[in-house]
């Protein structure tokens, strides 16, 4: 049961806070909706998850079309071609995973056309894996630098995915060195005062509680396999 999974998932990022000495209404759980059957949405948003998360954008945009935006959120946290960010820029709420100026510059140009404005995050690659998406760290200045030339576009904070591991545990100087990274960047942010860090998945959330995540991005745990 959708709902039972729901309470569970968030007893244990309540615990994971308690545990790191964090007030528990810092972390969000955005519910991972990529893949999987329309009924089981409705049962999230039935049991009162309000956060979705999507990695592609044409099935995302017929479930957006379909859930509506009013009292849901939508993240966007799948890897984003420019030549799609114009789409992605009018169905999201946040886009997680920029990683290039050009990028930033189409979904700023979108959301100008539309007189809105975008919070974004800057993927990380933390894990420096040659295949995966993000900046590497020590480009994630110059490319938090930049997001302040495009007026649509608020920086919000850091998103990234550890290499995959069979222990959790390895997950975790990964997600400290997100933490230590978005701090050390913490001017250039649009809320100083309230960076957000998207990091750990089904099987490491809690650690990434611990280290300071604001959002936990959960789909398995939660809907079952895709
Ligand atoms: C699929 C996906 C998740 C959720 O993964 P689970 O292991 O099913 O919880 C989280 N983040 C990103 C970026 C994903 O693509």
């Amino acid at each position: 049961m959708i709902v039972t999974r729901l309470a569970e998932i968030r007893r244990r990022i309540d615990a994971a806070c308690r545990r790191a000495g964090r007030d528990p209404r810092q972390v969000r759980l955005l519910a991972v909706s990529k893949r999987q059957d329309e009924a089981r949405v409705r049962a999230a948003v039935a049991a009162g998850q309000r956060l979705f998360g999507e990695n592609y954008l044409q099935e995302a945009a017929a479930r957006i079309a379909r859930f509506g935006r009013g009292e849901l959120s939508w993240h966007f946290i799948g890897h984003l071609q420019s030549n799609k960010a114009a789409q992605a820029a009018e169905l999201f709420d946040m886009v997680e995973t920029v990683d290039r100026v050009r990028i930033m510059a189409a979904l700023d140009k979108r959301c100008g056309a539309l007189g809105r404005t975008l919070d974004i995050l800057l993927q990380v690659n933390v894990g420096r894996e040659g295949q995966k998406s993000g900046v590497l760290p020590e480009e994630a200045e110059e490319l938090a630098r930049a997001a302040a030339q495009f007026p649509a576009l608020r920086l919000r904070g850091l998103m990234t995915m550890p290499p995959f591991a069979d222990e959790p545990e390895a997950s975790r100087p990964h997600f400290r060195a997100l933490a230590e990274l978005a701090g050390e960047l913490r001017p250039l942010f649009a809320d100083p005062g309230h960076i957000e860090l998207s990091m750990g998945m089904s099987a490491d959330f809690e650690i990434a509680v611990e280290e300071g995540a604001t959002i936990v991005r959960v789909g398995t745990l939660l809907f079952g396999e895709r």
